[in-house]
């Protein structure tokens, strides 16, 4: 097989006096600030399979190269640290503050590999942490020059010969998959209609057609318990999110249900002394109407109603 020159231009030797960056591969000046880095397989690899212990076994196996943080890894190793500091319910998923910071900085490291944005340690969340964590330490460590590298001679003895240079296509795709899926993460589930079984094509109290994929709940139920007063038929259909969860605080598909799931709807606190009072708020599986965009679009009140429910 002959060398591959892209590859062969991204690498060179170690000049003198300086060590490769553990992150992005350049050559750094060297001065004390050495660490003894763990070069060959991501840990975080060993841990997936593994757990705890068997990555503690992966570890004492590693070898360990000197290696440095060029001044813009470190900076991102500071940040990792400060997220860390800051988003505790993190480490608490992740176990330790040392490997909790060695997995958001792959993280990050993932994403300057990738020319992309680095969360705002102002601004970001515990939860933004803990998706980027999920969807890019593992590229991120893959991606880190020290897991490119074999062998503790061979790892101090080369440097890239620019930032990332070393990645191959292959580190590329499974870093830009990674943060497709963390990008769709932050957007959530796409809105889409109930499950295709036959059930009616919206949420059988409010009549939204569309919600979050993972959001529709399937009910069983009867035509009376719809507001019918005609023959009670069984009804098979789902129910939004927000309409179910008051059928759960309601205890029962019923009139309450639907009464509370539209005054959420509309804003109007529910007042255990002085209930405002909607009677006989009607399903929207009971009208025939086509589903619609927003939810309880089939309900129009009022004036007087409005009036006593105080809203415009
Ligand atoms: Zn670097
Ligand atoms: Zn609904």
């Amino acid at each position: 097989m002959t060398t591959d020159t892209t590859t062969a231009s991204a690498v060179a030797p170690t000049p003198d006096g300086h060590l490769p960056c553990a992150a992005c591969g350049v050559a750094v000046p060297a001065d004390d600030a050495y660490e003894r880095i763990p070069v060959g397989e991501p840990i975080l690899g060993a841990k997936q399979v593994g757990g705890s212990d068997r990555a503690e076994d992966a570890m004492t196996v590693r070898t360990y190269a000197q290696m440095t943080r060029c001044s813009s890894c470190a900076d991102r190793l500071a940040l990792a640290r400060l997220l860390v500091d800051a988003h505790p319910a993190v480490t608490r998923r992740i176990g330790s503050p040392a490997v909790a910071t060695e997995r958001v900085t792959a993280a990050l490291d993932g994403l300057a590999a990738l020319g992309a944005p680095l969360p705002d340690a102002a601004t970001t969340t515990g939860t933004k942490v803990a998706r980027l964590v999920h969807r890019l330490a593992l590229p991120g460590a893959i991606a880190q020059w020290a897991s490119h590298q074999r062998g503790e001679k061979a790892a101090a003895a080369e440097v890239t010969t620019a930032p990332w240079a070393h990645l191959d296509d292959e580190d590329q795709t499974a870093l830009r998959d990674a943060y497709a899926a963390l990008l769709s993460d932050a957007i959530g589930p796409r809105p889409t209609p109930p499950p295709d079984d036959g059930s009616p094509r919206g949420c059988l109290f409010c009549g939204v057609g569309q919600q979050p994929s993972n959001a529709w709940e399937q009910v069983n139920t009867r035509t009376r318990a719809l507001g019918s007063t005609g023959k009670d038929e069984r009804v098979s259909g789902y129910l939004c999110g927000a309409c179910a969860d008051e059928a759960a605080k309601a205890g029962a598909i019923g009139p309450t249900a639907r009464e509370r799931s539209l005054l959420a709807h509309l804003g109007v606190g529910i007042n255990p002394l002085n209930p405002a009072h909607l009677d006989g708020v009607s399903a929207w599986y009971l009208t025939g109407r086509p589903p619609s965009r927003t939810r309880w679009a089939h309900v129009a009140l009022d004036d007087e109603t409005r009036d006593a429910l105080g809203i415009d």
